[in-house]
This record gives structure tokens, sequence and C-alpha cells, in this order.
């Protein structure tokens, strides 16, 4: 294969999942105006659903526009040789091939974030503002996205600078090291993630004496959970959207709730919501997680070995010197077809978990809370009740509400 046809499919694969995802979006937005189901139809006023429409239809436009905008500037980069001009600055700069490698990752990091950070501006403070969700002051947002890049800056350079050290030292046998150290530091974030990461964004603090700690405390009792494992965040500090998740095993594990769930919910709907999370836990759901994310990376890594070696994958890119990192933009543009359907995969796994968590709570608790507080999250978030079913495959992580609604009312 020639250099010229590799760029060129690169291209098209770019091209081909812009355009799916299109699709899906137009076909989604279709169904904005269909009639509320029966089963759901108590959840809007009219006003309210009124505005949950626009809001709908805003933040589709608002998709088309970003996702479009990003399309432009991708492809630009791509056929202005974008990544042979950062790969020759990064080079100019450092010489050693790791060194040359973080400065390159880092550049592209940078300049993408710069680039996107005006629509997420847009999206925080006059999308979400608009519809009265927004709690983000500017120091807030401003924070969060230099402490995101400080820790992707760290974990990035552990990580890349690991994994080619490990191809430089022992070449394609490299992607075996490489799973190992990205396996150790997957486990460790899945385990202390709410120690360690958390405390940078949020504060976490153990749940207030009252009528509610005591419902909790009867119903965690009664399933075998410790109430020292359930913690409040403060949503609020950001959104008027509430929330709540299991995170961590071991000793490590936690259910978290959001402030603005306890502010929206009754008693018995949060409890409801906490007996849905155990659900998680009870059924293994973190662990099978992490362990398929594991397979997943020993897969992705050991293909990468085969590929990374060929110097056609950074001529494609017309940069002269072969490198890990030049081959690493292509393979990674390669591997979106695979990734796509490891995705739709994960979604479904997760919708199938996102059922059984729910069985949970209706067996070790009640359904009818579970369905009421559900309901208020919904409404309170203005979500789309009636979903694309192809959109709903390909994105949603959790089964719309109303196959949620069915499931538990059987
Ligand atoms: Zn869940």
């Amino acid at each position: 294969m020639n250099p010229q046809t590799l760029f060129y499919i690169i291209i098209a694969i770019l091209a081909i999942s812009f355009v799916i995802d299109q699709i899906l979006d137009y076909l989604n937005a279709q169904h904005f105006n269909d009639p509320i189901p029966a089963e759901l139809n108590n959840i809007f006023d009219a006003k309210e659903y009124e505005k949950s429409q626009a809001y709908k239809k805003e933040r589709y436009r608002f998709g088309v526009l970003t996702s479009t905008v990003s399309i432009i500037a991708i492809l630009l980069f791509f056929f202005l040789d974008g990544f042979a001009f950062v790969d020759a600055m990064a080079r100019s700069l450092v010489s050693n091939e790791i060194a040359i490698a973080l400065v390159f990752f880092g550049i592209i990091m940078m300049v993408s974030d710069i680039l996107s950070t005006p629509f997420s501006y847009y999206s925080t403070f006059v999308i979400e503002e608009k519809y009265g969700f927004n709690k983000t002051t500017r120091k807030t947002f401003i924070l969060d996205k230099l402490k995101g890049w400080l820790m992707g800056g760290v974990i990035g350079t552990i990580l890349i600078g690991a994994i080619i050290w490990f191809y430089q030292a022992t070449g394609t046998d490299f992607w075996l090291y490489a799973w190992a150290i990205v396996t150790v530091f997957t486990v460790l974030i899945n385990l202390f993630y709410a120690r360690l990461i958390v405390p940078l964004f949020n504060k976490q603090t153990p749940l207030e004496e009252g009528n509610l700690r005591s419902e909790i405390e009867k119903y965690a009792a009664k399933v075998g959970f410790t109430i020292e494992k359930i913690f409040v965040i403060d949503g609020s500090k950001r959104s008027t959207k509430a929330n709540a998740y299991f995170s961590g095993f071991g000793s490590e594990k936690r259910v978290t709730l959001y402030d603005t769930l306890i502010q929206d919910l009754d008693d018995d709907e949060i409890v409801a919501v906490l007996a849905h999370e155990v659900g998680h836990y009870k059924r293994n759901h973190i662990i099978i997680n992490l362990f398929v994310a594991i397979i997943t990376t020993g897969f992705t890594l050991w293909l990468l070995s085969l590929f990374i070696g060929n110097p056609l994958f950074s001529e494609a890119l017309n940069v002269r010197q072969p490198s890990f990192h030049i081959g690493l933009i292509t393979f990674g543009v390669l591997y979106t077809p695979i990734s796509g359907i490891t995705s739709l995969l994960m979604n479904y796994l997760s919708r199938k978990f996102e059922y059984q968590a729910d069985d949970y709570a209706k067996n070790t608790f009640a359904g009818s809370p579970l369905i009421s507080g559900l309901k208020k999250l919904s409404k309170n978030s203005l979500s789309n009740l009636t979903p694309h079913p192809l959109y709903v495959f390909a994105h949603y992580s959790h089964p719309p509400l109303l196959q949620r609604f069915r499931n538990l009312s059987k």
C-alpha cells in the first residue's frame, strides 16, 4: 500500500463516522415532537413540556454546530500536514524520543482544548444558564480546566512515557508491559477514584443526622451495606441536575449521592435510588466493567504492536521520520471502527446492568418510589422522553425512562 492510499482511508474513516453520527442525531431529533407515552404523561405539564422541547432542540442544533466545526478543523489539520508540522516543532524543542512524543501530544491536546473551550463555555454559560441548570461560576470553570490539564498532564506523561520506553527497550513485546502498567493504573484509579480524584473537584461529606439517614441506615443494614460508605457530594456547585453513583470495590467501595438529589427527592425515593446503586455493587458491575476494560485494552495494545513499527503509518501523515507517536495517531483513527463496535457492546452491557440494579432495588426495597424518583429526575433535567431506538442503541448507557418504568412495574 502506498502512503497516499492510507491517508485517504484515514480521511474516509473520519468522514464516515461523522456522517453516521449526524444521521443518528438527525433521526433522534425527528422524534422530539412525538406524543409522550401514556405511562409518562404525568411528568411534565404543558408549559414544562414546551420548555423541554426547546431545550432538546437547542442542544441538538448546538451539537450539529460543534461537530461540524470540529470535523472541519480535523480534516484541515490532516490535509495541511498538521501532524508533520507539530512533529517538527517538537523535534526543534527537544531531542529525546520520549520527550518529543510528550511535547507532541502536549501541543495537540492544548490546541484542541483551546479550540473547544469557547464551545464548552457557551454550553455552560449560555444554554445551561438559559434553562436554569447552570450553577458553575467563571472561577470554577477556569479552575476545572486547569485541574483537568494538570491531571491529564501527569497521567499522560507517566503512561505515554512508560509505553514508549517499553517500546524502545523491548520492541514489539512492549504491548505486554504497556498492558501491565495500564492495568495497574486502571485498577488504582477505579479503587481510589473517590479518595484521590473527586476531592480535586468536589467536597464529599458523610450523610447528615436525621430522618433520611435513619431510613438509609435501616435499608443498608438489611442488605449488608455500611452507612460509612455513603457520601454526599456538592454537585450543586456546578449544576442543578441530580445524580448518584457507585464507585470502587473492596474496602474502597462507596455510594455517592448528589446534594441536588437529596434536595429534589423524597426520603423513600432517595432510599430507592441508593438501593439501585447498592444493586450495582451486589451484582459486581464495577468488577465486570473493570475486567472488560482490561481485556479491551490488552486487545488494543496487541493490535497496536502489529502495526506500530510500520513506517507507512508515519508516511501516511507525510512525516518522513517514523515514530511511535505519529504511528499512534494513524492507528487511533484506523481503530475507530473497532472502538465504535466495542462502545456499542459496552452500552448494551451497561443498559443490562441498569435493569439488574433496578430489579435489585425493587426486590430489596420497592419499585414505586424508584419510578417516582426517576420521573422527578427526568422532569428536573428536562430529559428526552421519546428518543429514537437507534440512537438509544448507539449512545445510551441507561435504558430510556419508559423502558425502566415498564420493567419496574412488571
Ligand atoms: Zn445505575
